[in-house]
């Protein structure tokens, strides 16, 4: 089943108030929004369904709400989709599905830290224009997968950026409680980060 045949059938019953055909349809489009990925009410209503249709509690790590309270929302969410090729070629090579890492969402982070390339912008006429259904690692254009695209190489300090935001999002799943909204501000985190950095 498509993502977006999923989200109409089984998400979109749960999420607003609007019970249309049009209404759940147009919550069934925002399954590929970055906004999915991001701090607003959007990703909460998600979380929180997918939450109830999985029976999981740890969703919400899968997005950037745990930063919710230590960072700014602006110019967090890039406003381009981007990708590693590289990466979605390791999927490929280690058979499994192709899927879009949450830090290539972050609009500060230009590099795959692992690959040490540069981002790839997703190539589409727009949200309208190209194939209705898509999925990650799969040319909305052509339909052919996306692991086989050049990616430039990366400076090295493209590379450290990235790789510093990559272990911010590491420390969300290794420490969640530690971005327990209310245990969570920035002047502690602030100091935290200058004493580990700094001495
Ligand atoms: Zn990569």
């Amino acid at each position: 089943m498509r993502p977006w045949t999923l989200a109409l059938r089984c998400v979109a019953p749960l999420i607003g108030s609007d019970t249309s055909t049009r209404g759940q349809r147009h919550v069934a489009d925002s399954c590929y929004e970055r906004s999915m990925n991001g701090v607003t009410e959007h990703a909460e209503r998600w979380v929180k369904a997918l939450s109830q249709l999985t029976l999981r509690n740890d969703l919400h790590l899968r997005t950037l709400l745990p930063l919710r309270d230590i960072v700014p929302s602006w110019k967090l969410l890039s406003q381009k989709e981007r990708y590693c090729p590289l990466c979605y070629s390791d999927d490929e090579s280690n058979k499994r599905p192709k899927y879009n890492r949450l830090l290539w969402s972050l609009d500060c982070v230009m590099a795959c830290p692992v690959h040490n390339v540069l981002l790839v912008e997703v190539g589409s006429s727009g949200m309208g224009g190209g194939r209705p259904f898509f999925l990650p690692g799969v040319s909305r254009l052509v339909g052919s997968s996306l692991a086989g695209q050049m990616a430039p190489p990366a400076t090295y300090e493209q590379s450290c950026m990235a790789r510093m935001a990559a272990h911010l999002l590491d420390d969300v799943h290794h420490h969640p409680d530690a971005f327990v909204e209310g245990n969570c501000s920035p002047a502690p985190f602030l100091k935290f980060a200058t004493k580990e950095l700094y001495a």
